[in-house]
């Protein structure tokens, strides 16, 4: 099966190699530049890099796992079956991108998002195809989970397919019915902005804030290196789609988490979030 993924971000690159290290997956990775797509399969050969090196996959195997994926811009998903948009949390360039793709790839090749938390039914309005949420988990390669999306228009057959994917590619598909945050963002995301209230607060520090949190909660990440890990700007993203669609002041974004997107400060990717980060 031959799989496009747009953007090669965090998330798609870790989408990338999920499916290129199953056996019958090809993998076309896409960004809004041909550098940038290069840059997430550089990503991707780092990681893998150190798993060889660490002696949990063979040099070979992390080649070939490489060899699987082509990089470039949207035009060379035309032959793709699946199509898997992964682009930022932003309803409008993921509509774009859906319009684009209709144009460019075949009927029957199957759109899902990898949204975290917007409206299916919106990402698929004014397609001439049904749209499926396929929501993995960061880092993608190794989280189980995937949860699977039905919109209004998104048909029980389609639901069916994108879970019998997500198993083949060895994730846990759960089918939950569109709302903000579907189930995971809805508890983990306001829990993360409460940690960086508690923390503008001065209850604790970060360091202080995780420890809490791994030790008494038994969590395996604190909620600021949660944050970190998942990107600042995303997890801002999900509190305002949570807010503007539940209208729940409960769902407020921290205004520390705001000034902390709006100064760059976006967690590992930018190098500095909660914790600084190196290379
Ligand atoms: P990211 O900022 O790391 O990557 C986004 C990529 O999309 C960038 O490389 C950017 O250049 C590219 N892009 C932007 N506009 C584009 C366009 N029009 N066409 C092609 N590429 C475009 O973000 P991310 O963390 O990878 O998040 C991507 C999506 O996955 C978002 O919808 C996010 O909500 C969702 N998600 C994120 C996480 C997480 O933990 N970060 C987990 C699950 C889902």
């Amino acid at each position: 099966m031959k799989v496009g993924i747009i953007g090669a971000g965090t998330m798609g690159s870790g989408i990338a190699q999920a499916f290129a290290q199953t056996e019958g997956y090809e993998v076309f990775l896409c960004d809004i530049n041909e550098a940038f797509a290069a840059n997430g399969k550089k990503k991707i050969a780092k990681g893998l890099e150190r798993r060889a090196a660490k002696g949990k996959m063979t040099q070979e195997s992390a080649d070939a796992v490489l060899s699987k994926i082509q990089t470039g811009v949207i035009s060379i998903c035309q032959d793709c079956d699946l199509v898997v948009e992964a682009a930022i949390e932003d309803m409008a360039v993921k509509k774009q991108t859906f319009q684009e793709l209709k144009d460019i790839c075949k009927k029957e090749a199957l759109f899902v998002s990898n949204t975290s938390s917007l409206s299916i039914t919106e990402l698929g309005a004014g397609l001439d195809r049904p749209v499926a949420g396929m929501h993995f988990f960061n880092p993608a390669p190794v989280m189980k989970l995937v949860e699977v999306i039905a919109g209004l228009n998104t048909p029980p057959e389609m639901i069916t397919e994108i879970k019998k994917i997500a198993a083949d590619i060895g994730k846990v598909p759960v089918q939950v019915e569109e709302a903000a945050g579907f189930v995971v963002n809805r508890i983990l995301i306001p829990m993360i902005n409460e940690g960086i209230g508690i923390y503008a607060e001065g209850v604790a520090d970060p360091e202080g804030i995780d420890s809490a949190m791994k030790l008494g909660a038994n969590h395996p990440m604190g909620p600021l290196e949660l944050g970190d890990l998942i990107g600042l700007d995303v997890v801002h993203a999900i509190m305002e789609v949570l807010s503007s669609e539940t209208g729940d002041p409960k769902y407020r974004p921290h205004p520390l988490l705001k000034k902390m997107v709006r100064g760059g400060k976006l967690g590992q990717k930018t190098g500095s979030g909660f914790y600084q980060y190196k290379g």
